[in-house]
């Protein structure tokens, strides 16, 4: 068979896979794998559920679980090879982790149960990052039930924690095997890109996320003479730290949006009653930084700012980095792995995908520390971490197509 007859006997084959893409994404739908610095108990019984249904295909998996004292078994990795006619491998790295469904009230039905409507399948992780495991198992599956030999081999990863950090997850997969993968391998990470399915993602800002924490003094309400109100310095910090987005100023039109950006976010609870002055506010500032900073600089002017801010109102602060990940150089925009997932977009959804840089949070990073150059990539319709996320089939559909290409590809 030539190229075009397997691409379009795989492509025929994935069409007919809908009702299975929705009973897959239904399963790990139901399968909660929130991290357990999450508040949840670890991606365990939906890595279960996947290990044992690759299994049953015929694919040869492995697990490398990274150890977690929180977490019977500790957190899984799981590795699924389809042997090619060559050794040389193709990847795709989708996680196994969801976020919390934050709050349940906004949700208009339940986020553990998938709801189809339409071509949208609702339900927390559906897009991320089901999206990406649904679309590249399919993919692989087309090739087994057609029995069409890849080009590369193709290695499918399924990782833990990558929405805390990847300690559990890639970085610990990397560190520990890091034989599995090599610098002549095309690496795609289905778990960001844009509606259009242009946006093959080559770099990253650096993330820091950072934990302000403001010591004042506890009283009551009636008398706040006797205390130091921890919640108005903290927003008046807030206000303040809005000063980083002229210190940090510098713009990057690889990037969408093209500078660095400052966002508080969480805010952890204070007092449990309304007639008590807080004495201590805890919150975070969540930085995505452009590759011409270092993530040292700014957080040293958070601190600066910051403590100058609360010290206005005698209260004092501190600063903890949560998580600190320096942008890491960027895929080569002619890299054989952008060049083959551009003309998958091509065939597939008649549009040209240019190589971008983006805010940050995928796992990529890791493998680009490493020299091994990763392809972000997927179609998606911009409902990560939110209530009500979707997918949608088609887009499914389309993405497994894509993924087809590259695997039938001798790039
Ligand atoms: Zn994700």
């Amino acid at each position: 068979m030539t190229f075009d007859q397997q691409f379009s006997k795989v492509s025929e084959r994935l069409e007919e896979y809908r009702e299975e893409m929705i009973n897959l994404q239904r399963e790990l739908v139901s399968r909660v794998a929130v991290g357990p610095d999450q508040g949840g108990s670890g991606e365990g019984e939906k890595a279960a559920f996947l290990q044992k249904l690759l299994t049953s295909w015929g694919l040869k998996v492995d697990n490398y679980p990274a150890p977690d004292g929180r977490v019977p078994g500790g957190r899984p990795n799981l590795v699924a090879l389809l042997p090619g006619r060559r050794h040389e491998k193709v990847w795709v790295l989708s996680h196994l982790d969801v976020v919390p469904p934050g709050d349940e009230t906004l949700w208009d039905s339940d986020p553990y149960t998938l709801r189809v409507d339409g071509d949208r399948l609702i339900g927390r992780g559906t897009e991320d990052d089901h999206h990406g495991i649904v679309a590249s198992l399919m993919a692989v599956k087309a090739l087994l039930d057609l029995g069409i030999t890849p080009a590369r081999t193709v290695g499918l990863v399924l990782v833990a924690d990558e929405e805390t950090g990847s300690g559990y997850g890639l970085d610990f997969l990397l560190k520990t095997q890091p034989h599995l993968f090599s610098p002549e391998d095309l690496i795609i990470v289905p778990d960001a890109g844009n509606p259009e399915s242009t946006l093959v993602e080559v770099a990253e800002k650096s993330i820091l996320w950072l934990r302000l924490i403001l010591l004042g003094k506890q009283s009551h309400a009636s008398r706040p003479q006797l205390g130091k109100n921890t919640l108005r310095a903290t927003a008046h910090v807030i206000v303040a730290l809005e000063a980083l987005h002229q210190e940090f100023a510098a713009k990057n039109p690889l990037f969408s949006p093209p500078e660095s950006t400052f966002e508080p976010t969480q805010k952890e609870a204070n007092v449990g009653n309304i007639n008590t002055i807080p004495g201590r506010d805890v919150f975070y500032l969540d930085c995505r930084v452009l590759p011409e900073y270092d993530p040292g600089e700014i957080r040293a002017r958070v601190e600066a700012i910051g403590k100058a801010t609360a010290e206005k109102f005698g209260v004092s602060l501190s600063v903890e980095v949560v998580q600190e990940l320096r942008s890491a150089p960027p895929t080569d925009p002619d890299s054989p792995v952008v060049k083959a997932l551009v003309a998958a977009i091509r065939e597939v959804y008649g549009r040209e995908a240019t190589p971008q840089g983006i805010g940050g949070g995928t796992v990529a990073a890791f493998f680009r520390q490493r020299g091994l150059p990763a392809a972000v990539w997927m179609t998606v319709s911009n409902m990560a971490h939110q209530p009500n996320e979707f997918t949608l089939l088609s887009n499914l559909v389309g993405d497994a197509r894509v993924f087809a290409h590259v695997f039938l590809t001798e790039a």
